[in-house]
């Protein structure tokens, strides 16, 4: 996956992306990605990525 567009209104300006966020087990790493990816979930900064876990939550 390359980088993609960012979403524009009318006037111009990026929408603010909504991050998944989720924690990576028993780490203080939060995932990066966009909400709603499919993916496994990646750390953007340290390359990190893990699997998805079914029932998991931001606020954890
Ligand atoms: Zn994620």
């Amino acid at each position: 996956m390359s980088t993609s567009t960012q979403p524009q209104n009318k006037e111009g300006w990026s929408l603010i992306p909504v991050l998944c966020f989720i924690r990576k087990p028993g780490d203080t790493l939060r995932c990066t990605l966009a909400a709603g990816h499919d993916s496994d979930h990646l750390h953007a900064y340290t390359h990190t990525s893990w699997p998805p876990r079914s029932g998991e939550k931001q606020a954890d």
